[in-house]
């Protein structure tokens, strides 16, 4: 769906009248909880780096031809369906001066399936020598996921980390050996042990590891604020500070950590929010981006 809406905005500056220069927002009216979205912003003339805000948190993207992407969304938390959120971007834009506008986005609730698994008795209640091990590697995924370098123009399209297809889908509410725990932080994808696991966009490594939980992890971060995760490996091929391309091989799958299987365990973040990672490999589940035009 696209429409196009002529809107006025609020400047700081005096606008001259000179040409009508034109910026393009574009983000859905509504979004589920959980699910990514795409934030798009085109304009016809040379504008400066755009601070997006976005659930009281800022990301600045550098644009590229004048364009910026990046990715959003609402945590998966029933709490937020029914509400209202405003994303807002800034941007100087030459002689018209800085430059504003703010679009609202209604977020809608998502019925995420219940899932029902057995795995060994430790992964459920880790035993006491653990617990230290365990609190440093949150504090390590913490800070890997509060990372915050600029981001510039996320692509439409993003490579299948495995051939193989979900096994396990995003937010599902968790039963382990009858235990309840929180929904399913990404999805997960069939692949026998050794498969190589592609980044999905180009990025940075920003944290790697055998951890007790996730088994051998990959963070890669892909500006923006968004950063993707790859979990139970059986080798990590990169290092952190490693730069990675969209469809390089940065491990090789495995059956580490807490699982009932071999598989990847692919995880999408914004804004420290995991948010469902389906939708980039099936672009038609994504919500419908609506484009306002508006002259500056
Ligand atoms: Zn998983």
């Amino acid at each position: 769906m696209k429409k196009f809406v002529l809107a006025l905005l609020l400047t700081f500056a005096f606008m001259p009248a000179a040409f009508a220069a034109r910026m393009r927002l574009t983000v859905p009216e509504e979004a589920p909880i959980g699910q990514p979205f795409f934030l798009e912003l085109r304009a016809n003339e040379a504008i400066g780096d755009v601070t997006v805000t976005w659930r009281g948190q800022k990301f600045v993207l550098a644009p590229r031809r004048n364009a910026v992407r990046t990715i959003l969304g609402a945590p998966n938390d029933a709490k937020l369906a029914g509400s209202t959120l405003p994303v807002q971007v800034e941007f100087d834009c030459g002689a018209k001066g800085r430059i504003r506008a703010e679009r609202k986005i209604k977020v809608t609730g998502y019925r995420y399936p219940k899932q029902v698994l057995t795995v060994a008795p430790k992964m459920v209640t880790p035993p006491q020598s653990e617990l230290k091990r365990i609190a440093e590697e949150r504090q390590l995924v913490r800070k890997a996921l509060a990372t915050r370098s600029k981001g510039g123009v996320l692509p439409r399209r993003y490579v299948p980390p495995v051939p193989g297809i979900p096994t396990a889908y995003f937010g599902g509410f968790r039963v382990y050996n009858g235990v309840p725990r929180s929904g399913h932080g990404g999805l997960d994808l069939r692949a026998a042990v050794g498969t190589p696991v592609r980044a999905i966009a180009d990025g940075t490594v920003v944290l790697e590891g055998a951890h007790y939980f996730s088994g051998g992890a990959v963070y890669v971060d892909h500006g923006g604020g968004v950063l993707s995760a790859y979990f139970h490996l059986s080798k990590n091929l990169v290092e952190a500070g490693q730069k990675v391309k969209a469809g390089d091989a940065i491990a090789l799958s495995g059956a580490t950590g807490r699982v009932t299987g071999p598989h990847l365990h692919l995880g999408l973040f914004s804004g420290g929010a995991a948010l469902d990672p389906l939708p980039l490999l099936e672009p038609q589940r994504l919500p419908k981006g609506v484009e306002v035009l508006y002259e500056i």
